[in-house]
């Protein structure tokens, strides 16, 4: 059964401040998080986009094959998502998971599926900030001609609208720097892999299996990292915590290992906890 916010059981409550008191907290985000901050889940309409005649699912959109038959679509949707990201600012939830990083400092570590990088400009640090799906603001070399990541231009593309193609400067400025070539977004797309170097798979793993707490956020479990590090989480005891609208994978452990589903929405769940706590 899910526990409302308002209601939180005190068993909860204690368990959780006993075990943030010395444990590891690993948070995991997903798209529901920013919701609140105005950037559309890829859930329902909001996420659908339009290549010539068709209309295009994220799950067709943001993939190598889709890139390779044609770039400028892609683009287009990454650099009209991108101006979605930087017009949006952080919510009560982001500045939650701040508060507790600067209380936690080393025994906090913050795994992101989302690319907007509303947790760093709220922020979290870098350092223990896991992007394991990318940053939308970023761009490597489409070729891999070296492995190189840079920061998109700074107007670059900013005031894309729905629809609307590349201009001929845009797909000038979107070439990489050393051979001249497509770059592409620095996001993990639905037909690739996750690896250490750009997505931190290894570190989010060992994260996820020394936790004492897992607390995830808004993310409708369906991709695999997550679920990984759920797995790793409840087999080594950790207390599992979900915070969504609805019920979800992450819900379904969190309740079949001892844990709690928290049904609301983030800014208001996370603030509504901290302020029940002797945060130091
Ligand atoms: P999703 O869109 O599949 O699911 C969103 C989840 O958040 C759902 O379970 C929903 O019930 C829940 N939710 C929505 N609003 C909420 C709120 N206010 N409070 C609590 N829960 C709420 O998203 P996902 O599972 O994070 O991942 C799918 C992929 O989408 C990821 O790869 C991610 O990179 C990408 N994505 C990122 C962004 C972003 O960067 N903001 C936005 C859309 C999609």
């Amino acid at each position: 059964m899910a526990e409302q916010s308002k209601a939180l059981p005190a068993w909860f409550l204690d368990r959780f401040e006993s075990l943030l008191g010395a444990g590891q907290l690993v948070v995991l985000t997903g798209a529901g998080i920013s919701a609140e901050s105005g950037i559309p889940t890829f859930r329902g309409k909001q996420g659908y986009w339009v290549v010539g005649s068709r209309e295009y699912q994220p799950q067709e959109m943001a993939t190598r094959a889709m890139f390779t038959r044609n770039p400028e679509a892609v683009w287009a949707w990454y650099l009209y998502r991108r101006g979605v990201c930087r017009r949006a600012e952080p919510n009560p939830g982001h500045r939650a998971l701040v508060e507790l990083e600067q209380s936690l400092g080393d025994r906090f570590c913050l795994v992101t599926q989302n690319v907007d990088g509303l947790h760093i400009r709220a922020g979290n640090s870098p350092p223990r900030t896991y992007q394991i799906h990318g940053n939308i603001d970023h761009a490597r070399c489409a070729e891999a001609c070296d492995r190189h990541v840079w920061r998109l231009p700074e107007g670059l593309g900013l005031d894309m609208k729905r629809g609307q193609a590349l201009t001929a400067d845009e797909r000038g400025r979107l070439r990489c720097p050393r051979c001249n070539g497509w770059a592409r977004p620095q996001v993990l797309w639905f037909d690739e892999y996750y690896d250490e170097e750009y997505y931190r798979f290894d570190s989010s793993i060992r994260a996820a299996a020394s936790a004492q707490i897992l607390l995830v956020m808004g993310t409708s479990g369906a991709t695999n990292l997550p679920l990984q590090m759920g797995q790793h989480a409840a087999s080594a005891g950790a207390l599992i915590v979900d915070v969504n609208l609805e019920a979800n994978p992450f819900s379904r452990l969190a309740q079949a290992s001892g844990g709690i589903f928290l049904q609301g929405q983030c800014g208001e769940v996370l603030p509504g906890i901290l302020s029940r706590l002797h945060l130091t």
